[in-house]
Parts: C-alpha cells; structure tokens; sequence
C-alpha cells in the first residue's frame, strides 16, 4: 500500500460526562505519545478537566451549545439529543476554523468522536476527513444497542414490562435476560432508542475504537466486527494503557489514610459512579446491611446524589449512627488509588464501565446494583460470564445486603472470585504490554491512519 506524508493531529469530541471524559483523554494521551497533535472539541457545558496533565493539548468550544442548566431542566437523554441537533451546524463551523488554523487540509488524520456525539459525522464527512467512532462502553453493549435500535418498539415495550418477560434470556444475546439490556433510566424507552439507532449508525466512519480487550468480550468484538465492517479497534483498559488524571471533582484523599489503618482485604468500597441516584430508603437499608456485616466500608456519597439534600443532611440520625461505626464516607475518592489499596476487598458498584474495568484491573471482586444502560450488562457479565461478583437485584433490604457482603469478603466464595479477579487483572495487563493485543490494536490502528488506502 502507499504510504503517504503522516497526518500529525487528531481532534477528539468526547461527551460532557466523567465517565466518558476520563476514556477519551486517555485515549489523547496514547494517541499523542504516537506522536499526535490533539485538539479537544468542548461544548460549552464543559466536563474537561483543565489539569496540566493535558497542557500539550489544544482545546476549542463549539459555540452556542447548551448549559449546565440545560442539563438539568431537560436531563441527560434529551439533553444528549438537543446537543446534536444544535452542533451539527457549529461544529462545522468549529472544523473548519481548526482546518483554517492549520492552513493543510492534511494534516488531520481523523476526527474521533464519542458515538453519543454523533453530530460530528456529517462535518467530518463534508471537509471530506476520515472520522472514528470512540465508544466508551464494551463491546458487547454496543451490539445490545444495535440489536435494540432494530427492535419492534412496540413489541418491545409491552415485553419489558412483563415481569416474566424480563427475567427470559433475549434471544440473541445470551446470557443477557430482558432485564439486563441497557435501557435507561433518564427518560422514556422511545427516546433512548432513537439516540441508539443514531448512535451506532456509524455512517462513513472508517473504525470503532472500543475501551476493552478480546480477553474479556472477543465474541461480541468478532460480532461487531462483522456487523459494523470496519475495523474494530479494542484498545483497553485505557486506564492502564494511558493513565491520565482527569477527575472533574475534588478527591478527598483523607480516605487513604482511614485504608492505612484497616485490615488486608477487609474493607468494602462503596461507589456509584458521577450520575447514578440513590432513594432515602435504600441508602437506609444498606448502611443497616454494612453495618450488620461487621465490615469495615468506605463509602462515596456524591453531592446531590441523595433527594432533598445537599449531601447526607437529610438522612436520618440512625444512618450516621450506622456509619461512626466501622464506615468512613467521602464525597469524591481518588477511586484508582483506592481500588489499589491493599486493605480493599470488594467493590459496591453501580457497573460502570470504567469502574467495572479499573475494579477488574486491580483484582478486586464486586456486588453490582446497577443503575442505568450499559450498567445493567456489565453486571450481568461481572456476575455470570468473567464470575467475579455478585448482583443484587429487586429491592434492596438490609439482609441481602449483609449477605452479599459476607460473600464477597468472608466467605470462600468471594475468595474464589478474587482470584479469578486476579486472573483476569493478569491478563488486561498483559494485554497493554509490548506484543499484547490492546497494544498491537493501537498500533494497527496508528498504522491505519499512516496507509492511504486504509481510510
Ligand atoms: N470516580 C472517582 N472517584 C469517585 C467515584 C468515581 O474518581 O469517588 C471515577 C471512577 O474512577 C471512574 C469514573 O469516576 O473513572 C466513573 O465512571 P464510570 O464509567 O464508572 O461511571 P459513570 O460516572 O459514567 O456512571
């Protein structure tokens, strides 16, 4: 094949959420120690950390996109719609001044966008430069998602709304049931489907890029691979990959000292990510549980996260009670340090895709309640494919929770899923190494953007 003069900048779109920030600036930093240039497009409602760690970074905003209070008054589902209807137009705009500033149409080598800013497509397409898409979720829920934007939606919402219905295995899923597809939990089905068919029609995009490794989903990436017919890239764990600091919000690093002082693999560390919600009652009934386990916990409660309150001041007395006991709460934690810290024994998640992969990259065994979307499939992955946790479904009660815990921490049980956890940490590390598969895709990815004919 001809190679051509290397194309030196990549611009990336990421979604305004943590979850999805923390994924793309690793990727810009893998990218850039290729030898990129990276400029990162921001919407005004901005979720990128400023750090210094990405001072070789360019950034641009696209102009008039919406707000923070946008968000808040349209919530997450029709905000993410609303904000590609607004971009498509300015952020052609923005393109073209980035393509204006560097005066050689060449010297792009791509655009690579989150798939929820699927907006980008069509500007890319116009100045006629090759665009990527970058899903921050596994591989296997973006075939969910494709299988879901194809779905009878009537159909489709009479049975999930059978109890017996969702608890069947999908047809073409396994071992997902009904209940484990990632619907949402921001807004009605009918929205959620339609942001998925638009977001995993990938139009003229030349590849996927996907945080993940074919050690933990290689026949949902072989599946994509088919269906999709560009090349799949799984690139991940990116955390491992191309550590990058960008936590949007202050850690609070008291919490390590509080590990120092516990047992080996004694303490349960309770997070549930940047966006998930918590009812009064529930969070009632899991301090009774941890408390009743015996447990040391360290648990994350996110301002804002709780109803009616600003942090933990609506809850009754009896949960800080509960909690002086042999808990230790934070706001913000610097969650890769604590995941490593070797007084840690399991991990309450909500299955985020990050979490889940940075919990699997230390070893550390998990009980999933998983609050929306994708979160629903990693748990059920987390539980019965890699067997490295425990879910808890229906409601949650202070004894299924004690339980839960005992199993993943006393009993041998959860010292079977530990070392299964370690396995698995082996091989996502092996798979960033020299010769490693994570690490051979990047190359052939970087590769790809160096050969004409490729793109
Ligand atoms: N996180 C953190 N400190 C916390 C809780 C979460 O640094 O106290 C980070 C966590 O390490 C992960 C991200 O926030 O990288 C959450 O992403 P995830 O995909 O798990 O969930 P989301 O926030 O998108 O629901």
């Amino acid at each position: 094949m001809e190679e051509k003069r290397a194309k030196r900048r990549i611009v990336l779109v990421p979604v305004p959420a943590q979850g999805h920030v923390t994924p793309i600036m690793q990727l810009g930093k893998a990218l850039h120690s290729k030898g990129f240039s990276i400029t990162v497009v921001l919407t005004q409602y901005n979720r990128v950390s400023s750090s210094k760690d990405f001072s070789e970074f360019h950034f641009i905003t696209i102009p008039g996109s919406l707000t923070e209070s946008d968000l808040k008054n349209l919530g997450p589902l029709q905000f993410m719609t609303k904000l590609n209807q607004i971009c498509e137009a300015s952020f052609k705009h923005c393109l073209g001044q980035i393509l204006q500033e560097q005066g050689n149409q060449d010297d792009i080598a791509c655009v690579v966008y989150d798939e929820y800013m699927y907006f980008s497509k069509t500007a890319a397409k116009e100045f006629q430069l090759p665009s990527v898409v970058f899903s921050t979720t596994n591989a296997t829920a973006f075939v969910c998602r494709s299988v879901l934007a194809k779905v009878n939606e009537e159909r489709f919402l009479i049975d999930m709304k059978d109890p017996e219905m969702r608890d069947k295995v999908f047809p073409e899923l396994h071992p997902l049931r009904y209940k484990d597809l990632p619907t949402s939990a921001f807004g009605p089905i009918e929205g959620m489907l339609k942001i998925y068919s638009e977001s995993v029609n990938i139009g003229t995009a030349s590849a996927v890029i996907i945080n993940s490794a074919s050690c933990l989903e290689s026949s949902s990436l072989a599946r994509l691979h088919e269906d999709l017919k560009v090349p799949v890239y799984p690139i991940g764990p990116l955390h491992i990959a191309a550590s990058a600091p960008s936590s949007l919000l202050e850690e609070d690093r008291s919490c390590i000292e509080w590990l120092d002082k516990q047992k080996p693999s004694s303490v349960i560390y309770i997070s549930l990510g940047s966006l998930a919600l918590m009812e009064t009652k529930d969070v009632l009934e899991m301090a009774w549980g941890l408390s009743n386990s015996n447990q040391p916990f360290l648990w994350v409660i996110r301002p804002g996260s709780i109803p009616a309150s600003e942090w933990t001041e609506s809850l009754p007395e009896e949960f800080s009670n509960l909690v002086s006991e042999r808990g230790y709460i934070v706001k913000w934690s610097p969650q890769m340090e604590v995941l490593r810290h070797p007084a840690v024994g399991g991990f309450w998640s909500h299955c985020g895709w990050n979490s889940t992969l940075e919990s699997v990259g230390e070893g550390v065994p998990m009980i999933c309640r998983p609050f929306t979307g994708d979160q629903k499939v990693n748990a059920r992955y987390i539980e019965s494919v890699w067997r490295v946790g425990v879910q808890l479904e229906g409601e949650l009660e202070k004894g299924t929770v004690e339980r839960a815990v005992k199993r993943l921490i006393v009993d041998e049980e959860g010292e079977e899923m530990r070392k299964r956890a370690i396995g698995l940490k082996e091989k996502l590390e092996a798979s960033v190494r020299g010769g490693g598969s994570s690490f051979t895709s990047l190359d052939d990815f970087v590769n790809s953007l160096k050969t004409k004919d490729s793109m």
